[in-house]
């Protein structure tokens, strides 16, 4: 899964209407990724501006 850096975070909310899954969701200032919805396609990861997602590794803690 895509690994989210909250710190770099800015809450855009960008990923989370590119998500075709409904993977992403922003709650309490906190984005969640849905492992159960996530198809690894990384268009999240293009999108964000501020690079607070990182690509598809083999180990995540999400
Ligand atoms: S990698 Fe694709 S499916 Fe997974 S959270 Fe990002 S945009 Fe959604
Ligand atoms: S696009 Fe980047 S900065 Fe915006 S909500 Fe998603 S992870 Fe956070």
């Amino acid at each position: 899964m895509p690994l989210i850096h909250q710190a770099l975070c800015a809450q855009c909310g960008g990923c989370v209407g590119v998500c075709p899954e409904d993977a992403l969701t922003l709650r309490f200032k906190e984005l969640r990724l849905d492992q159960a919805r996530c198809t690894e396609c990384n268009l999240c990861v293009a999108l964000c501006p501020v690079d607070a997602i990182d690509p598809v590794k083999p180990f995540t803690t999400g």
